[in-house]
């Protein structure tokens, strides 16, 4: 199957079992949608959304927050991250709305960018969610679950690289919608640490688990007072193991007298093995 009917297959799935692809972030208005949109950098939406009300009572337009001082924005945003950085980030960001764009918050992804605290990611998704301009912003789940499914070729290492693959096997109308059903899907079934393969729609497509099936089965019977470790291919048990890269490129747990990386831990009797992820954090 090629990249384009995968997309294809998983977008059709993706489409069937999420019923609002839409964004988390509660906001009326493309102000308060800018705002929420820079305060959800590396904090979770529903952070955001426990601050976002008293702040938007406190600022309801850009021109309040435009007049506001740091000081006075970071009480109501402090239970997010980085509340001093993002503190200034608004005050600064409402003065040039009002001074280089008139109390418009523009519409295009290039004037978005050019204020304080927005960067790319954060100028597409306003742009499309608020002003239905068509963009593909690549988050953090964007990003591990394109890999993950194999959407993008492998080597796609950063965002740039997986916005732009993506755009070339999803149709543009499909865009926006692809950017929150992917969102979604890594939010609550793909998710970094634990992703849920039994129940998710496109794991007969899956590349990521197509590895993890490869792994080997887990052995029964290991003695654990033997070692933590033992090793198949030599039949022997040890504690301290070899660090080998394989052949993706990933980093194994391997045998220190045979570089074996066919190793398993004798508390579970699980392989050491781990199929190659794309989980960054942030
Ligand atoms: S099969 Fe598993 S790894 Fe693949 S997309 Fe679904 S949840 Fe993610």
């Amino acid at each position: 199957m090629g990249r384009r009917q995968r997309a294809k297959f998983t977008l059709d799935q993706l489409k069937s079992t999420i019923d609002t692809p839409e964004t988390e972030l509660d906001h009326g208005n493309p102000y308060e949608l800018l705002v929420a949109v820079i305060l959800s950098a590396q904090c979770t939406d529903a952070r955001v959304n426990k601050v976002t009300p008293d702040l938007f009572e406190a600022f309801p337009t850009v021109h309040d927050l435009a007049e506001a001082d740091p000081e006075e924005i970071h009480p109501y945003i402090a239970s997010v991250t980085f509340p001093n950085n993002k503190a200034k980030y608004l005050a600064k960001m409402g003065r040039q709305v009002v001074e280089n764009f008139g109390g418009e918050i523009p519409q295009s992804v290039s004037k978005l960018q050019t204020l304080t605290g927005v960067g790319r990611k954060t100028a597409q998704v306003v742009a499309n969610v608020a002003y239905d301009v068509d963009a593909l912003p690549v988050d953090t789940h964007v990003f591990r679950v394109s890999n993950r499914i194999g959407l993008v070729k492998e080597g796609a290492d950063t965002p740039a690289k997986v916005e732009r693959q993506l755009k070339r096997v999803i149709p543009k109308e499909d865009w926006g919608v692809a950017h929150h059903l992917l969102i979604l899907h890594g939010r609550y079934t793909c998710t970094a640490r634990s992703p849920e393969c039994g129940a998710c729609p496109v794991i007969e497509v899956c590349k990521y688990n197509k590895r993890l099936q490869r792994l080997p089965d887990p052995i029964d019977g290991l003695d654990k007072n033997k070692g933590t470790y033992y090793c198949k291919t030599r039949d022997h048990y040890f504690d301290d193991p070899a660090v080998h890269v394989d052949r993706n490129n990933v980093e194994q747990v391997a045998c220190p007298r045979c570089g074996s990386m066919n190793v398993f831990k004798t508390q579970t009797g699980e392989t050491t093995k781990t199929a190659k992820d794309y989980r960054v954090d942030g």
